[in-house]
């Protein structure tokens, strides 16, 4: 009798951590994958590197064990991309998988991050401006664990939620190559994905360190240009008042460094899909760039929190009938 109380009481406690661990994204999951992200041995995943291709296929792996499912419009997990890059050209891959919507599945809304980075001082001929920092270190890999192992990460991880927890509209999760050669991955996609209808995009960028000890909340690049940072705002309130209150997400205050052009949410901006990105890094981060930019740099609760505050603000986009309002390009400066 003894025994059995005991197994139920054990069985019960599963069942409850189960039931409370089954509502929020995986932290543990995420610092994983942001440290073999990281590592010294991906050499700082440069766009087209071997250990660039073969983070592709752990990632492509790791979307169909998760239970995505490759996007009819691309053959696998994988979209090949080819960039002119001096007298070369360099192929590499957007790595890309499909959650269909239960209700909604021709209505899509993308969660992306790039997963290339800078290499290190021999693979990237255009770090020489850089060199200075390295002999002074000795470190020559750009581990690149902010920029953006943070960010693909997160899309790893919220691939995990959702997969638990169908959404009503389809969401394609796509892990972009060439963004630190010029928004390289993002553009074919947004061909490829001419005919389908993308109501919004969430890129995500440099979320493991926050603005200052007391500011931790995410910032939204381009808020203005969009509803979609008032539909991400409602969705926290709705989940958290308490928490969140009424505009956890603020704009991005840093304008003169124009972050809504300078990562993969812009390629689809520029032809009107309401698409930004959530960062919580400030541009004049001491490590911005620099190969101190490592796994033990990262503030991990920070990280984990701002990832679960993704998942919550998403929440009311992916499951309501609700379109955010196309941006209308000729408001948008010359880049
Ligand atoms: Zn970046």
């Amino acid at each position: 009798m003894k025994s059995f109380i005991h197994t139920l009481f054990a069985g019960i406690l599963v069942l409850f951590t189960f039931c409370v661990n089954a509502q929020t994204t995986n932290d543990q999951l995420a610092i994983n994958w942001l440290q073999y992200l990281s590592d010294d041995s991906q050499k700082g995943r440069f766009t087209g590197s071997p250990e660039h291709l073969k983070l592709g296929d752990s990632i492509a792996h790791y979307f169909q064990q998760t239970g995505l499912k490759p996007y009819p419009l691309i053959n696998g997990y994988q979209q090949p991309i080819e960039i002119n890059y001096g007298k070369n050209k360099i192929l590499s891959n957007n790595i890309i998988g499909w959650i269909p919507g239960t209700s909604m599945p021709d209505e899509f809304i993308l969660i992306t991050a790039h997963y290339d980075h800078l290499g290190t001082a021999s693979t990237n001929p255009n770090l020489a401006f850089n060199q200075g920092q390295q002999v002074i270190l000795k470190d020559t890999i750009y581990n690149g664990a902010n920029d953006n192992a943070t960010g693909t990460a997160a899309v790893l991880t919220l691939a995990d939620y959702f997969v638990k927890h169908p959404p009503k509209k389809s969401l394609l999760f796509v892990c972009f190559t060439g963004e630190e050669l010029g928004l390289m991955g993002s553009w074919p996609l947004v061909y490829l994905l001419k005919d389908v209808s993308v109501q919004a995009v969430v890129n995500i960028e440099m979320i493991g360190r926050s603005i200052s000890k007391k500011i931790k909340a995410p910032v939204l690049t381009g808020y203005e240009y969009s509803d979609l940072g008032a539909i991400l705002n409602r969705s926290l309130e709705k989940q958290n008042p308490a928490l969140y209150g009424h505009k956890y997400i603020a704009p991005d205050p840093y304008y003169t460094h124009k972050l809504f052009y300078r990562s993969d949410n812009y390629s689809f901006a520029r032809v009107g899909i309401p698409a930004h990105t959530i960062l919580t890094t400030p541009p004049n981060d001491k490590y911005y760039h620099h190969v101190k930019d490592d796994f033990k740099s990262i503030d991990l609760p920070h990280f984990t929190q701002t990832i679960e505050t993704i998942k919550n603000s998403l929440l009311y986009l992916v499951n309501e009938a609700i379109v955010p309002k196309k941006i209308n390009t000729l408001l948008l400066p010359e880049k």
